[in-house]
């Protein structure tokens, strides 16, 4: 027997639901519309007609960590990565610390938008209660919620729902608080059909007595109990039915029009994998996090998860690179646009070759005798002076003498960095200011050395031609360096993590990177990782993702992807505007499908100078390194002359090229 007309309704949703074949509110996206965020589809449930729910996401610390020195580290990573984005079109964020650490998560987390809340709260209002917390404490600090009815303080503490009922009363009666009320049933209840009974009875009992209008103040929390901490997270379709069951309660209790303002969340081992599909839902209005809140990336991974606005809804707009350089290079990279040669340069980083293209004549490149990490152009009145990121040295060089394949030879500027054969230079660009800053490569990191003592630094060679360490850690495969024109930003990956973080970066000598936060993680379903990337002149970061066939851009203030530029081979390595209006992205490929340049046409966006690289003395550092020119005269078997052989020079395998 239905009970009432929510009831009818409910079932018609159901019914409805399963003759569109599935509950699953899958949006059909076209082979090329594949959305960084999810976009939450149109339900056919009835309670959820309304689509203005914004969602939530919260962080459970609960009895972590240990100390303040560590909630503090906790809490400066998470506001790293929240400051001055995510938080105006994204999710409402909150964070529930211990009581012991609510004021300094306050105080740290100002300014970027996070709310905080206690994880518990007292039954009695003052008095001689020791070891008591009142509502109005956690208010008066300035907490905005208070989570009510875990299942942990229901099981380990015996709370009641009379004593969850009274505690949501003395909640409401602090006018700056809110509460997020967690129900769910256990995994016996669960295998027994009893769901939708225990969580109508909780909530039944739970907000007893709450006005209408107390409703706006009310975050709902479904956890099924057998989800919390267990690995085991309910799939999209039943967070959606629980969800749905949960409103039909709120309806019964409030009225089909509050309930369909209140916010439900699903809680229960949430993390960066499953967050996308679950805010597929139409119910499913944010989530309760607890293990994976502890990590800041993971918890902002989240968060991107639980983005719902209509920028980021949007989808991204489609563009599509095509060959206009057959080079075949094995591992193309470091691609940059001299304003003064009017010439595109870049490498290929095992062949040593750098190459050069002025748009019209035939490309043609150098062959330098060492594997190369990057090149940068050099300050300098002559066409086609560079400087080349040597396996062990830097070389300054000059790429325009005539147009054959051999310079006249390079001159040593100074040793790299980390003289060993584990590492050698990777990604790098001249800062704002001249100075080239480079990452450097584990040579080893895809086998197993991850956390080893072959990891790389990162590093800046300023104009005396000293080398400067900007990071205290080290790193896999630094990629994605590049700088906004107020140099006063700069974007890094350490390529395998997936991760692309901004850091404020020290224009004065001696001066660190500061103030990590996220910008961007490669979502699950793309294959590959990020390489090299440039910026334009908005500020959005072009990323070129190696594995997935494309170049992303990037709104590093959202973390949303507006263009993809769609490639024919898998591996784009890295791209750099160019052109006479600085309006065409040329993308440099790797193989063995790919190989070739790609170029672009970006309507409507232009790319930054590519800063050169400025040497006061151009007197060379005493080096051991002594690069080696080519010793073989070019054969002609492929459109352009095919590199000799390998220099005798080179001490770490081509091999290792591979990222
Ligand atoms: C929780 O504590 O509310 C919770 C959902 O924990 P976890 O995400 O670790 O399962």
């Amino acid at each position: 027997m239905l009970r009432n007309p929510n009831e009818i309704l409910l079932v018609a949703a159901v019914i409805f639901g399963v003759l569109q074949g599935s509950w699953s509110f899958v949006v059909p996206q076209t082979p090329f519309a594949q959305s960084t965020y999810p976009i939450r589809s149109v339900s056919t449930a009835i309670f959820s007609l309304s689509q203005n729910r914004r969602p939530i996401i919260a962080g459970n610390w609960k009895l972590n960590p240990a100390t303040i020195s560590e909630a503090e580290n906790l809490l400066k990573l998470i506001s790293g990565n929240f400051k001055n984005h995510r938080t105006l079109d994204g999710p409402e964020i909150v964070v529930f610390p211990p009581f012991p650490y609510l004021t300094t998560a306050i105080n740290e987390l100002d300014g970027t938008g996070i709310k905080v809340g206690a994880q518990n709260v007292g039954l009695e209002t003052k008095g001689a209660f020791t070891g008591e917390v009142a509502a109005s404490m956690i208010s008066s600090l300035g907490a905005s919620y208070v989570m009510l009815g875990h299942s942990e303080r229901r099981t380990l503490y015996k709370e009641s729902d009379s004593d969850i009922n009274a505690k949501v009363h003395l909640c409401m009666e602090q006018p700056n608080l809110n509460v997020i009320l967690c129900v769910g049933e256990t995994e016996e209840e669960y295998e027994s059909g009893l769901l939708k009974s225990v969580v109508d009875l909780q909530l039944k009992k739970g907000l007893m007595g709450l006005k209408k209008e107390d409703l706006k103040r009310i975050v709902v929390a479904y956890e099924p109990v057998w989800a919390i901490g267990t690995g085991k997270v309910a799939t999209s379709e039943q967070a959606q039915s629980a969800h749905i069951a949960v409103r039909g309660t709120l309806s019964d209790l409030f009225g089909v029009e509050y309930a369909n303002e209140v916010k439900i969340q699903y809680g229960g081992s949430v993390s960066p994998a499953s967050i996308d599909e679950l805010m597929q839902m139409p119910d499913v209005d944010g989530a309760l996090v607890g293990g994976a809140s502890l990590t800041a990336d993971s918890f902002t991974r989240i968060v991107d998860g639980g983005t719902y606005s209509n920028l980021d809804n949007q989808s991204p707009k489609e563009l599509i690179a095509t060959e206009v350089v057959k080079t075949k290079n094995v591992l193309g990279e470091s691609p940059i646009w001299s304003v003064k040669d009017k010439c595109l340069y870049w490498i290929s980083a095992p062949e040593e070759e750098v190459w050069a293209w002025n748009l019209k004549d035939s490309p043609y490149r150098r062959l330098m005798g060492t594997t190369i990490g990057c090149i940068a152009l050099q300050e300098s009145t002559e066409e086609g002076d560079l400087v080349v990121a040597g396996e062990r040295a830097f070389i300054k060089m000059n790429m325009s003498s005539n147009s054959k394949d051999f310079a006249s030879g390079g001159e040593v500027l100074c040793d790299r960095p980390e003289q060993t054969e584990t590492t050698r230079p990777n990604d790098g660009r001249v800062d704002r200011q001249g100075r080239l800053v480079f990452g450097m490569y584990n040579n080893y990191h895809r086998a197993g050395a991850s956390a080893g003592e072959n990891n790389a630094g990162l590093y800046r060679l300023n104009s005396k031609l000293e080398v400067e360490s900007l990071l205290d850690y080290k790193y896999r495969v630094s990629n994605c360096i590049c700088f906004p024109k107020e140099g006063d930003i700069m974007y890094f990956c350490d390529t395998p993590t997936r991760k692309v973080y901004a850091f404020d970066y020290p224009k004065e000598d001696g001066g660190k990177l500061t103030n990590r936060r996220l910008v961007y993680t490669v979502p699950p379903e793309l294959a590959g990782a990020p390489d090299g990337a440039q910026i334009d002149s908005d500020g959005f970061l072009w990323i070129a993702l190696s594995g997935s066939g494309r170049v992303i851009r990037v709104n590093p203030q959202s973390g949303h992807v507006d263009t993809i530029v769609h490639l024919p081979v898998s591996s784009p390595t890295s791209c750099t505007f160019g052109g006479e209006d600085l309006d065409e992205l040329f993308i440099t490929t790797r193989g063995p499908d790919g190989g070739g340049l790609y170029r672009v046409k970006v309507p409507g966006i232009k790319g930054l100078p590519e800063p050169e690289f400025s040497i006061n003395s151009l007197q060379s550092v005493p080096s051991n390194s002594s690069p080696v020119l080519p010793t073989s005269a070019p054969s002609s078997t492929n459109e352009f002359p095919t590199p000799p052989v390998p220099s005798a020079t080179r001490f770490v395998p081509g091999a290792h090229y591979l990222s």
